[in-house]
């Protein structure tokens, strides 16, 4: 039987998805206040998501999926974010196993016998995923080193039937609300990096911590301290060894954190154009009626545009092994999004003026979470200028 093949690009599909997030999206928006206060999980979004079918999101059609392609996500995810940054970002963490196994493990090069094994595991996971909800999340940090394949401590041992699992995982998003924790490691023998899934219930796994941060306090982002946890052969996620391909060959797929923070950037601009077009009260002037004010907008939408524009034109020409330059304009475009989104909610707050820092209002809440996207490693705003710094001028400099 042939397979079905997702087309990559389908303008049809992504309206379709795109308009579900229209619909869904109000409801998040309402609700995102009260999980910032709490500093609580947005189960209710989450399993609005899953009715809608986009647990599936990025499984193909042939498995039950929606099938959207990552260009699709990257939009779907800005679009989720302009209503609810923080559903956005833990979405993301989901939706990104699904694409490192599917998308683009499909464009790595593994023998078939590797492949076979590869197709059966992800099969299995998708299927749970579909059928029982199963929420992904992928808690790579270790705060030890920048770098997609360095800075892990936490190892796999072998053992009969699988890998014990010791170490550690800093500002672990869904800690508490995923299923599996889907983790880097180090295989001790192999000394390489493995990709597998930890069940969030095996007796080994603990939650430790406070949560009390900034911004984006709804992804629950917790520790997870892993004591000689398990997990069985058939939770490796990619073939050993793939781990290193896909960080140099599918990079793009670091940039899977800047939807969150381009629909936080869309959702500054909606708030103050709302904002500036209320009528004031008789006897005082209109907030649009002021020079300095309509500056302020202006700025306001021409650094938006900018931003939104750059990663536009990444995420179409995204897929596998990247020439230098445009490997080069995807570390721009991660910069540009996690950089400009604090810069549009500082200038908006002054634009809109003090009142706009109450509570009651949405740009208090955008400018704590604003601030957190630039630290989000591997591809944070610092380790982007680094590798950007390099970029054109070394002969061997990796983009
Ligand atoms: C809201 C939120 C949610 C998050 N969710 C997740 C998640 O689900 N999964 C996940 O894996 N991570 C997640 N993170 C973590 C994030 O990606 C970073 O790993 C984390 O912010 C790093 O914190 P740090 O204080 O260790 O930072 P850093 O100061 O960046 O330090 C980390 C290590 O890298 C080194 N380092 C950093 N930059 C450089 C550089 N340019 N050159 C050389 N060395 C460098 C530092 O010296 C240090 O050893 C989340 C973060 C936030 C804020």
């Amino acid at each position: 039987m042939a397979v079905q093949v997702e087309p990559q690009v389908d303008p049809e599909r992504r309206e379709r998805l795109l308009a579900i997030v229209d619909e869904l999206g109000p409801a998040f928006r309402e609700r995102s206040p009260r999980y910032d206060r709490e500093a609580s999980f947005p189960f209710e979004n989450f399993a609005d998501l899953r009715d809608a079918g986009f647990y599936g999101l990025c499984i193909p059609t042939r498995y039950g999926g929606l099938g959207a392609s990552f260009a699709d996500y990257m939009q779907i995810g800005a679009a989720i974010g302009s209503y609810c940054p923080v559903t956005a970002l833990t979405f993301n963490m989901h939706i990104q196993t699904v694409l490192w196994t599917g998308t683009a493990a499909d464009d790595l090069d593994m023998p078939d016998d590797v492949r076979a094994v590869h197709e059966e595991r992800r099969s299995a996971l998708y299927r749970r995923i579909i059928e029982d909800g199963a929420l992904q999340s992928q808690p790579l940090s270790e705060g030890i080193a920048q770098g997609a394949t360095r800075g892990f401590a936490t190892t796999a041992t072998r053992v009969e039937g699988g890998y014990r699992i010791n170490g550690r995982k800093i500002f672990a998003s869904l800690a508490g609300a995923a299923s599996d924790y889907n983790i880097t490691c180090v295989e001790t023998s192999e000394d390489e990096i493995l990709f597998l899934a930890v069940s969030a219930d095996d007796p080994g796994v603990e939650i430790v911590g406070d949560w009390d941060p900034l911004g984006m306090r709804g992804t629950v982002s917790r520790t997870l301290l892993f004591t000689d946890a398990f997990a069985p052969d058939d939770a490796v996620l990619l073939p050993p060894g793939l781990y290193n391909q896909l960080a140099e060959r599918w990079p793009y797929v670091y940039m899977t954190l800047t939807p969150a923070y381009m629909g936080l950037s869309k959702a500054i601009i909606d708030f103050v154009r709302e904002y500036m077009s209320s009528q004031a009260p008789p006897g005082i002037t209109s907030r649009r009626d002021v020079p300095q004010k309509q500056q302020g907008w202006a700025e306001l939408q021409i650094m938006y545009e900018r931003s939104r524009a750059l990663f536009d034109r990444v995420v179409e020409e995204a897929g596998v092994d990247p020439t230098p330059d445009a490997l080069a304009r995807a570390l721009a475009a991660s910069y540009t999004v996690m950089e400009t989104a604090p810069q549009l909610a500082a200038l908006a707050i002054r634009v809109c003026g003090g009142l706009s820092l109450l509570k009651e209002h949405r740009l208090e809440q955008l400018y704590r979470d604003a601030r957190c996207g630039s630290t989000m490693l591997p591809w944070s705003a610092e380790v982007c200028l680094d590798r950007l710094g390099r970029h054109g001028i070394f002969p061997d400099a990796e983009g």
